[in-house]
């Protein structure tokens, strides 16, 4: 475990290949340039274990709560997202990319769904926790949600048989290890607290605070000096790198809610306080040959912004890869082999 921002920045000035997982667990580690992690390539150094308890079998819902202030244009990239999961779309497609979440099983047989919809949504505008956040905080705005009603918007339910919780923060806050440790990490609500035990993630704008952190490869990680050539920095396809940045830490979340929703399902380690799920061993990887700071073979939209699938409504999007348990590597849609 490397929290130190200091090392961090050493890391981020002095070596700026290879990608290094900061932090690991129900986290998303933010990507910097170091060292191992890269797995586009197998490796029998994973050891990636189902331990006994659920995934996502049945259809999920997608709750999403809009905290703090929101770019329309922004939200509509998202939302677009989440409808891309289930719905037909040009190969390589956003559907073609969940299909290897959907290889893994329970201890019935039975696999992840295939059925992910947007089931309704909350707008937080008013910052009801304020504008700097615990990880606890979380459960406290998931259950604000689901008991008030908001500018004639009913409440959420709480759907604790298939209700997956997504709070999503606007660039203007400030979440616990966010841009230190993590780009965004998935849990599960407490009763005590939320009325009932939902999954849910947490996954934060970071075009204000850590783009190059948190949004690579929409952002260049040194900050201040333009990055150099070849340095694999590409524009965002929906035209925003906060927004674009956010929607590859959605959906490594996703992944990993759903192959691992109670945190005692699809993990290697020996730590479920620390586990490594699918998303986090594929970390920068979103096309073939990745590794060293380079985002693997893509495709580049008429405007040149980089992107390796396909969405709904012509979306694009750069989306990273997960762990794929048949192949034993990191997989995406958009592979070339
Ligand atoms: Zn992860």
């Amino acid at each position: 475990m490397m929290k130190n921002q200091i090392l961090l920045a050493l890391v981020l000035y002095t070596s700026l290949f290879h990608f290094l997982e900061i932090s690991s667990g129900q986290n998303h580690p933010i990507y910097s340039f170091n060292q191992q992690k890269n797995h586009e390539g197998s490796s029998n150094l994973i050891d990636l274990k189902y331990h006994l308890g659920p995934v996502l079998t049945s259809p999920i819902n997608i709750y999403i709560i809009w905290y703090g202030k929101w770019d329309p244009n922004h939200q509509s990239t998202i939302r677009d997202f989440i409808s891309s999961i289930s719905s037909p779309a040009p190969s390589p497609s956003v559907a073609d990319w969940w299909r290897t979440v959907t290889l893994y099983t329970d201890q019935t047989g039975s696999n992840v769904t295939r059925n992910v919809a947007l089931s309704g949504q909350f707008s937080d505008r008013a910052y009801s926790h304020g504008k700097s956040l615990t990880r606890l905080s979380m459960q406290s705005i998931i259950k604000n949600a689901v008991i008030s009603s908001s500018s004639g918007r009913p409440a959420l339910p709480l759907n604790y048989s298939n209700g997956l919780y997504l709070v999503l923060t606007s660039p203007d806050v400030q979440v616990q290890d966010f841009c230190r440790a993590v780009c965004g990490f998935h849990y599960f609500t407490y009763a005590s607290v939320a009325g009932a035990t939902v999954p849910y993630a947490w996954i934060g704008n970071s075009g204000a605070q850590c783009p190059g952190m948190c949004a690579y490869p929409f952002a260049w990680p040194g900050g201040g000096p333009p990055p150099p050539t070849g340095s694999g920095v590409m524009g965002p396809p929906n035209g925003d790198p906060g927004t674009d940045g956010m929607i590859s830490v959605i959906a490594h979340e996703l992944a990993e809610v759903a192959t691992n929703p109670l945190i005692n399902a699809w993990y290697a380690g020996d730590d479920p306080l620390a586990p490594n799920e699918i998303g986090d061993f594929c970390l920068g990887v979103y096309g073939s040959g990745a590794g060293g700071g380079y985002a693997g073979a893509v495709g580049k939209d008429s405007k040149g912004n980089g992107f390796n699938l396909n969405g709904v409504k012509v979306r694009k999007y750069l989306v990273q890869w997960v762990w794929d348990p048949v192949r034993g590597r990191c997989f995406g849609p958009n592979a070339l082999d």
